[in-house]
């Protein structure tokens, strides 16, 4: 088997796209270098170079996850940096990769590795395809022919031992690391890049980025509804908050008929059934049991699928108690259980004009609805 070790060369301070360093600016709620190593999740071992300036940041952003290595003065020195630290007899074949560029496919990571069977070194590009101009002062001095030239992209695979021995003989000067590969006569076969494999540059750069991730984004809502019926007793617990009331509510848990409501909406999100399902009733270990469990459950499982809430609405639905005056400390509670910004949840009550069993004060109801986003 193929040992693979993945360099992301992230060591640029360069600004041009504004303010801090591209690959440490934010991305749809992650660093563009963050994004950048998920992509290559499983290839095999990620090694990130970034500046020594960066590296507090980077060991608090990857904790421990990948293999960390300080750059140097270019480019050039700090893949060769990370060529040094690797073991040649473990690894077999490295690839080279822009740490700004955080679109990259798994299809095109796989094209790369694909090639490296048969040809030392391989590395993605676009055939041009707009006509070549030369000019000067803003007018155009004359046409070049485009026939058989490439936009150069990475991942850049190569041999292990090939592309090492090839960075220590070369002096130095390199736009990439398939110039180096070919100062030392490497064959460099060239598999199809992708349009969306860009490099983030500029300011505009990232306002692409922001749309290719708005095209990316998965958002899903869920609905939940809930009743219980009043029973003896001298409170109710709703959406996490005691509240005196001259009655008590019936239920196999807490009856917390809100957060019930709520957990069951991220569940329906996640087309994952209901409360019913994940804490069966039938189950005598959550007879009584504080209902921000359930809710606790249905939010880590909705992380662990890579969404995050963006809001909740829970209505309740009763004649009594008055909700309007606790509707603030039921939010904040719901939001501290879910980990979600308190201005991302809505609690609020209405009654039901003193019709049906709401009406009559024989239970109450509750209804929620939620929105979940991964991107
Ligand atoms: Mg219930």
């Amino acid at each position: 088997m193929e040992e693979t070790a993945i360099i992301i060369v992230a060591a640029g301070r360069g600004t041009r796209a504004g303010g801090v360093p591209k690959q440490w600016r934010m991305l749809g709620g992650q660093t563009v270098l963050a994004r950048t190593v998920a992509a290559f999740q499983g290839f095999g071992r990620i090694i990130v170079v970034v500046s020594p300036d960066d590296m507090a940041r980077a060991v608090e952003e990857f904790q421990g996850r990948v293999t960390l290595i300080a750059g140097g003065e270019s480019r050039a020195d700090s893949v060769r940096n990370a060529l040094e630290s690797v073991d040649g007899e473990q690894i077999s074949q490295v690839l080279i990769h822009d740490g700004a560029r955080p679109f990259v496919s798994r299809a095109l990571v796989g094209r790369v590795l694909a090639a490296l069977s048969d040809a030392p070194a391989a590395a993605p590009a676009l055939p041009l395809t707009d006509a070549l101009w030369t000019g000067s002062d803003g007018r155009v001095g004359g046409i070049r022919n485009r026939d058989g030239l490439f936009r150069a992209q990475t991942p850049q695979g190569f041999r292990f031992g090939a592309i090492r021995d090839a960075h220590r003989a070369h002096p130095g000067g390199a736009a990439d690391d398939v110039e180096v590969a070919l100062s030392a006569d490497l064959d460099v076969a060239i598999v199809e890049g992708e349009e969306d494999n860009i490099k983030i540059t500029w300011p505009d750069d990232f306002a692409r980025a922001e749309r290719m991730l708005g095209g990316k984004m998965d958002i899903r809502t869920g609905n939940g509804f809930d009743v219980h019926a009043f029973t003896e007793g001298d409170h109710v617990i709703l959406c996490g908050i005691r509240v005196p009331h001259g009655r008590g509510l019936l239920g196999h848990s807490d009856a917390d008929v809100g957060m019930h409501a709520l957990t069951d909406a991220i569940y329906g999100a996640l087309a994952e059934g209901d409360i019913g399902r994940h804490f069966p009733p039938s189950d005598a270990q959550w007879k009584g049991a504080a209902s921000h469990i359930f809710l606790t459950h249905a939010a880590d499982l909705a992380r662990s699928r890579g969404y995050r809430v963006t809001n909740a609405d829970v209505t309740l639905i009763c004649e009594r108690p008055k909700i309007g005056p606790h509707a603030i400390d039921m939010a904040k509670e719901l939001s501290r259980i879910m980990d979600v910004d308190p201005d991302r949840i809505s609690v609020k009550a209405t009654t039901s004009e003193q019709l049906g069993f709401t009406g009559r004060e024989e239970g109450i109801a509750a209804l929620a609805t939620v929105t979940l986003v991964k991107s």
